[in-house]
């Protein structure tokens, strides 16, 4: 463990600058003030063992990584049925805020709950009488999950509500088709809020164990959520989760996972046989590395990301 502890770290330095080819996300104000230069990666298995290197201190909000932990808390609250009536499970190739295809589908209906007009129908969904109720039991659901207390990052939220033009015309369009269960303005507060959840590369990690063991939380020793809801989960990682870089995502490197424009990158390795990792029967991954390219990707991030998966033979196919 202690070799390939020295070798993560060595890695860590080596994509490092890789950061250069990306900025921080500057649409959201208060994530364009981050240092770019930061990378941080966690990994942890199945018996609690980790190993962390880089900025692993540094905390960072969920934004789009958040997308996957609502879509399972929604199966749960109100069954997988009911979900799928209201978002579809079809990748788009479009950028993750994109309005184009909304009226050419089944008029209104999203893709898919990893872009931003599927994870607004998800958040109206979450069960909860108002957008406190949402986010609190969204909250309790994390927190539960990480074994520790977790919050929205006010300023982020706020950063983002009042410039999030977009997201209020995807959210508009929404309703007007009939796909929110609540009213607009309720449903971006969840969705925003949501995204400026706060945590660190060690809490992702947590996260994608949990969704490599198909719900079960290894340490904890309990289902956390239904082995189908993670199985579905882990399919649109793979095909939508790295936005419209998700075909090459799976192609060149195979592992379901999930960015954010904060520079976050979540990915779940279940357990074969042929891996050659200190982590054999699976383990989360969780990065950070703010500077990201035109997709939404943190740069340094997936290449750091690639070269592990391909030193140790992680890939799921
Ligand atoms: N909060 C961001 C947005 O809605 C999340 C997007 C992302 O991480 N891709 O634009």
């Amino acid at each position: 463990m202690g070799e390939d502890h020295t070798k993560i770290a060595q890695w860590v330095e080596q994509f490092r600058p890789f950061a250069k080819e990306g900025n921080c996300a500057s649409y959201i104000p208060a994530l364009a003030q981050k240092n770019p230069n930061q990378l941080a990666i966690a990994i942890i298995g199945p018996d609690g063992s980790k190993m962390k290197a880089g900025d692993t201190t540094e905390r960072f909000t969920l934004q789009s990584v958040s997308k996957i932990v609502t879509f399972i808390l929604a199966c749960m609250d109100k069954g997988l049925s009911y979900v799928l009536e209201r978002v579809d499970v079809e990748p788009t190739g479009d950028t993750f805020n994109s309005i184009v295809r909304l009226e050419s589908h089944q008029p209104g209906k999203p893709f898919n709950p990893m872009i931003n007009a599927g994870a607004i129908t998800v958040s109206s969904i979450l069960s909860g009488d108002s957008p406190q109720e949402k986010i609190d039991n969204l909250l309790h659901f994390l927190e539960n999950m990480l074994g520790k207390k977790v919050s929205v990052n006010e300023e982020v939220f706020q950063s983002e509500w009042q410039t999030a033009n977009r997201n209020r015309a995807l959210a508009y369009y929404l309703m007007a088709s009939g796909y929110l269960d609540c009213p607009v303005e309720e449903a971006l507060e969840v969705y925003l809020k949501q995204c400026a959840i706060e945590i660190d590369v060690s809490d992702l990690a947590m996260i994608g164990l949990v969704i490599a063991n198909d719900g079960y939380h290894p340490i904890l020793k309990t289902q956390l959520f239904p082995k189908q809801v993670a199985k579905l989960t882990k399919a649109l990682m793979v095909t939508c989760g790295m936005y419209n870089a998700s075909g090459k995502f799976a192609a060149f490197i195979g592992l379901p996972a999930k960015s954010g424009v904060s520079g976050a990158i979540l990915a779940a390795v279940p357990g074969h046989a042929s891996i050659q990792s200190p982590f054999p029967t699976g383990c989360g991954i969780g990065i950070y590395g703010p500077a990201i390219d035109t997709i939404g990707n943190s740069v340094a991030g997936v290449h750091l990301l690639k070269h592990i998966a391909t030193e140790w033979n992680m890939n799921i196919f």
